[in-house]
């Protein structure tokens, strides 16, 4: 099999390049460019050959296949030799049944996509191993890259500074100070990363690395570039190979730069024309109300965009007012027949809270897309029979202070209607004993 894959403009103008090159944007036209992968190359092999490619890899351990991005190399690098992968075993994360909190909401099957179960804790591994695996072959191959640079609203940068250290290159990442977690903050610092914490937002963090990507040897790793949304969308093949080969009814994804979801229906695309699967899934886009330019395009029937300043949100990562992929996620949500929702601050936290109960642990971002879940169940548009599938971006581990603060009924604007917290005891067994017999109706 020759399989190939190149650059090419999202808005149709001719030209294509190497994944090789130094290239964001096209050259013509300025819009961004996504990979094209030689599709009558890959039509050589059936559906069914596919999938039994794709079953037989699955966590195995034959390097670099157990991945659960590079066990679908040729639909994402082809022109990557294996000994420039650098890998963290990304990718094939579990799918939580949210029995008890779905057949709340009246549905029987709920998933959750655990992509937070990963090496750095976000989604974000799948994108970054694909890219930081080709600029390594660049390099190899000797181009004059120095640096890999982002900015971040934190899980981005948490993975670039792994895969990096990992490979031995060079990291820079642009933070918009104060305005992550914790834990985002230290992960790249630990990883050896050149971290800057600068006095902006992420949309100012983000025209600032536009430029420096423009001096000779830094190499941008921002989802403008589509190497990583060709990781990305495995998370579709993934859900489908889970399902045995079978699509949700729908699937829902909050969104912020929206690569992801732009990623996400280039997966089920591919599956559908490769045979694989014989339809494809309705999604829903799911925006903080406080960073919602999206919504607010898609309730004007999507023509006139505007960016705007998005506001401060437990939902950090999503805190974004003018998205880079904005177009290309457009185009995908009217292809997949897609909804746009939004979530509140105190809907956000309820419904991360009530997952929480039912046995997951959710970050605010899994939040926002299990509210808007919510709301889209309450307009009758999903409905009890179907399935449904929630992407989790990030493990709820890195977000702490939110659920302390939910907990604790500290967040702003929210009066938390599930709050649980220590109760403090003696070094007494009767009171112990009365404390722990008092919750139950003995
Ligand atoms: C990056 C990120 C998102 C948003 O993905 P986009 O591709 O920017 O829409 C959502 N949740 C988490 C946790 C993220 O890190
Ligand atoms: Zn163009």
């Amino acid at each position: 099999m020759s399989l190939s894959a190149s650059f090419r403009c999202t808005a149709g103008c001719p030209g294509s390049w190497p994944l090789d090159t130094v290239i964001y944007q096209c050259p013509a036209c300025g819009e961004l460019l996504e990979v094209n992968h030689d599709m009558e190359a890959l039509k050589q092999q059936s559906g069914d050959e596919w999938k039994a490619t794709f079953d037989r890899r699955w966590m195995t351990r034959q390097w670099p296949y157990g991945s659960g991005v590079w066990g679908k190399k040729e639909w994402v690098q082809p022109h990557l030799r294996d000994e420039n992968v650098v890998s963290t075993a990304e990718g094939g994360s579990n799918l939580f049944w949210a029995e008890r909190y779905g057949k709340s909401l009246g549905l029987d099957e709920l998933w959750i996509k655990n992509c937070g179960n990963s090496h750095t804790g976000s989604f974000k591994d799948l994108g970054m191993t694909v890219l930081v695996s080709t600029v390594k072959q660049m390099i190899a191959d000797g181009k004059p890259i120095k640096a890999i640079a982002c900015a971040s609203t934190g899980d981005t940068s948490a993975a670039l500074a792994a895969y990096c250290a990992s490979a031995g290159i060079p990291s820079v990442v642009l933070l918009p100070k104060g305005k992550i977690s914790t834990a985002q903050l230290v992960q790249p610092l630990a990883n050896g990363a050149k971290v800057c914490a600068l006095d902006t937002d992420f949309d100012g963090c983000m025209a600032i690395v536009q430029k420096l990507a423009m001096e000779q040897g830094i190499y941008l790793a921002n989802s403008m570039n589509s190497l990583r949304l060709e990781g990305q969308k495995t998370v579709a093949i993934e859900i489908a190979q889970q399902f045995d080969w079978d699509v949700p009814d729908w699937v829902v994804i909050p969104g912020g730069n929206l690569g992801n979801v732009a990623a996400l229906g280039a997966g089920f695309d591919m599956l559908f024309e490769l045979g694989l699967v014989t339809r494809r899934p309705r999604l829903i886009l799911a925006q903080a109300q406080q960073a919602n330019p999206l919504y607010r395009a898609y309730k004007a029937g999507y023509d006139n965009f505007e960016a705007i300043t998005a506001g401060a949100t437990e939902a950090s990562a999503i805190r974004i007012g003018n998205p880079v992929s904005v177009r290309r996620a457009i185009r995908t949500l009217k292809k997949f027949d897609g909804i746009v929702e939004q979530a509140s601050e105190a809907e956000l936290a309820e419904a991360s809270a009530s997952a929480d109960r039912s046995g997951a642990y959710t970050c605010p971002h899994t939040g926002v897309a299990l509210a808007a879940l919510e709301k889209q169940v309450a307009a009758g548009n999903v409905q009890p029979g179907q399935r449904v599938v929630v992407i989790s971006t990030a493990n709820g581990l890195k977000f702490t202070q939110f659920k302390i603060r939910y907990h604790e009924s500290r967040i702003e604007g929210v009066t938390s209607k599930h709050p649980n917290t220590p109760v403090d005891l003696p070094n007494d067994y009767e009171a112990v004993k009365r404390a722990v017999l008092s919750g139950f109706d003995l």
